[in-house]
């Protein structure tokens, strides 16, 4: 794709903000020059239909067009979509800010400015300053897995470095958040409502009980944003099934039955095989595979209790 006369620079172009989304900038140089975000969009890539679109998925010859109408490094362009983020993370895109910095927070030039991370289901804190995120819009109300914290926030930086920079460990993080999220029929119990347990709560007791009224909150292994009063469990879940090595994975099958713990092997042997080239994995499984469940998610913990609810 070659850019021609009809391709004009832009007289004046408006300075990206750090983690700023491309179809931020794009609109917050549609209302400098008085059009619409599309409009300003399709002037550089006519053949795409959304910002989204944009967002998303950038050809290279596509990047150099817009570095080229903007008089800007395709580089930057590059960095401000998630077109280099692995599918396996994108899953965990949301479709719609769903948090935000408050002390971060801010408009350019008049128009407010929308952050890369504001879209990550995996973020709890602020890239930018380190803050706790907020739902957007939205009330969080008290923090429910706060005895979690610090496993939260090692389970944040494995998705962000899959994400970001491509960096797994014996397995991807954003596939143990599959996992975690599918539906469990604990051996326990014999009276139970089926929608409400998941495989992370045999990781996460607190999470059953909180999901007895909260169920209308979990999302699906296809979808697995969590809200931000449930996510720090989820990343907690991540981390220590990430250090915990693959013997963690047959542990929580052990937590399951029927049908339910059919489908859940199967799920994980496919990971299992691809862990197995692993040199670290089998290193953290010697470490890990000989304590029971409880003692290793106390050690990954610290000597912190895990906070109650309510
Ligand atoms: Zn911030």
């Amino acid at each position: 794709m070659k850019t021609n006369v009809y391709e004009r620079r832009l007289p004046i172009r408006l300075a990206p903000c750090a983690d700023e989304l491309l179809s931020s900038w794009i609109a917050r140089h549609a209302a400098f020059y008085a059009t619409s975000p599309l409009a300003m969009l399709q002037h550089c890539l006519p053949d795409l239909r959304s910002l989204r679109a944009a967002d998303l998925n950038l050809t290279e010859d596509q990047v150099v067009r817009i570095a080229h109408i903007f008089s800007i490094e395709p580089d930057t362009v590059r960095g401000m979509t998630f077109s280099d983020i692995p599918q396996s993370s994108r899953r965990m895109i949301a479709s719609e800010p769903r948090q935000s910095c408050s002390s971060c927070r801010r408009a350019a030039d008049g128009m407010p400015v929308i952050l890369r991370s504001q879209f990550f289901g995996w973020r709890i804190t602020c890239p930018l300053c380190g803050g706790t995120l907020r739902t957007t819009g939205g009330r969080d109300g008290p923090a429910l897995f706060g005895g979690y914290h610090h496993a939260a926030l090692m389970g944040e930086e494995m998705l962000d470095n899959e994400a970001e920079h491509g960096i797994q460990n014996w397995v991807s993080p954003s596939e143990i958040a599959r996992l975690l999220l599918m539906r469990r029929v604990p051996t326990s119990l014999p009276a139970y409502e089926p929608s409400g347990y998941r495989v992370l709560g045999v990781i996460i007791p607190d999470l059953d009980e909180v999901m007895q009224t909260e169920v209308s909150k979990l999302p699906s292994p296809a979808s697995p944003i969590l809200p931000m009063c449930l996510r720090p469990a989820l990343l907690a879940g991540v981390a220590i099934v990430q250090h915990a090595g693959p013997e963690m994975l047959r542990m929580l099958s052990g937590h399951m039955m029927g049908e339910n713990k059919a489908r859940f092997d199967s799920a994980i042997e496919d990971i299992l095989d691809c862990s197995h080239q692993s040199l670290g994995s089998s290193q953290l499984h010697l470490i890990w595979g000989s304590r029971p469940l409880e003692s290793q998610i106390k050690c990954q913990m610290g000597k912190q209790p895990p906070q109650s609810h309510g």
